[in-house]
């Protein structure tokens, strides 16, 4: 596929090696804010152009592009690429308000092209075999899910994320979409109502929040607490999914990087379940890639980008108004 990217950040530095590493693959242009930057880009990464002007990227004869600029550029970029006829990536959160994201997956149905979410966490094998697990009983009937999903947030990312809401800062945007995302794979139901807490611990300026802790409920009275967190040192992410006949129990498996362990616990005991070390992007592009041709379906599509936003927003309203909200 003949590629566009729109927004040179580090993300897109990643995103774009998967691409590479993907046969038949063709990175065409990046388009920047700057210049400098965007030539940069393409020579570092082995994009063929590089322009300032979107609209000039679009113009080009492309089949996708990849959105993976800051959060409130998603909507306008991603109804462009839509509107010139490519299937679109995006990053997440899909877009900064509901509207917004349900406007972005009517206009891909409407042009007939493919909205995905780069909800990346669905490609980790240790999360199928979770699912899978989940499926066939092996754990009982879930009850309870409990997500510490709690990081350090590198110097390179102490950007727009922990000093501007306006490009959608804040971990509830940037770090609770992804464990929305995740538990709704998992359990394959919905959530409904919310209740959170928001912090802030010397990182988050402004009123940005840099941890939260969330309570969802979901259909069928299934209780999941969230933890996301941008101050958190030498932190392991866990995962622990709580059925009546057992527990499975993730650790590590919420960072993009290094190795995730999986042991499902039951009468017999521990079982260590295979969790073999996979690019996350790789498999998350190579999907959307086989969707694009018609094979299968992406990890995650835009209307679950739109909602885990909407869990990421209510959120957000329940830390405001000191209530559970319901989740749109
Ligand atoms: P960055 O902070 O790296 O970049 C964001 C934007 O900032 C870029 O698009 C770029 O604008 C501009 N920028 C980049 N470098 C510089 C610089 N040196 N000086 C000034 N401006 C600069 O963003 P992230 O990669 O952290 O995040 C981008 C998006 O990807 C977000 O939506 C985020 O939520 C998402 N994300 C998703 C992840 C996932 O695993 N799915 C992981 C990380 C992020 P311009 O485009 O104009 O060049």
């Amino acid at each position: 596929m003949r590629w566009g990217v729109i927004g040179a950040s580090q993300i897109a530095e990643t995103v774009v090696s998967a691409i590479a590493a993907l046969p038949g693959q063709q990175l065409v242009g990046v388009c920047s804010g700057s210049a400098a930057r965007a030539a940069e880009f393409a020579s570092q990464h082995g994009v063929a152009g590089s322009t300032t002007d979107m609209h000039e990227l679009l113009a080009q004869p492309l089949d996708a592009v990849y959105i993976g600029s800051t959060n409130e550029r998603h909507h306008a970029q991603t109804l462009a690429a839509l509107d010139a006829g490519y299937h679109v990536m995006c990053e997440k959160p899909l877009a900064m308000t509901q509207p917004e994201a349900a406007e972005m997956v009517r206009r891909a149905g409407q042009r007939g092209k493919l909205l995905a979410t780069n909800h990346h966490l669905r490609a980790r094998p240790c999360h199928v075999r979770m699912r899978e697990l989940i499926e066939q009983g092996a754990i009982g009937d879930v009850h309870g899910v409990q997500v510490s999903h709690a990081v350090f947030l590198r110097q390179s990312l102490q950007g727009w994320r922990i000093d501007n809401p306006g490009a959608g800062g804040g971990v509830v945007l940037d770090i609770m979409v992804h464990n929305a995302d995740l538990l709704r794979y998992l359990l394959g139901r919905e959530p409904r109502r919310i209740a959170t807490f928001t912090q802030q611990f010397g990182m988050g300026k402004g009123k940005l929040e840099d941890g939260a802790m969330s309570v969802i409920e979901f259909d069928g009275g299934v209780l999941a607490q969230t933890h996301q967190s941008f101050v958190a040192a030498n932190a392991r992410t866990r995962l622990h999914v709580l059925g009546t006949r057992g527990t499975l129990y993730a650790v590590g498996s919420l960072s993009p990087a290094g190795d995730a362990t999986l042991t499902l616990r039951d009468d017999a005991g521990d079982h260590e379940e295979a969790s073999p070390t996979v690019n996350l992007y790789e498999v998350a592009m190579r999907a959307f890639v086989d969707a694009c041709a018609g094979r299968g379906a992406p990890l995650a599509d835009g209307a679950d980008g739109a909602k885990s936003l909407a869990v990421a927003l209510a959120a957000l309203r329940s830390a405001e108004s000191g209530r559970a909200e319901t989740i749109d």
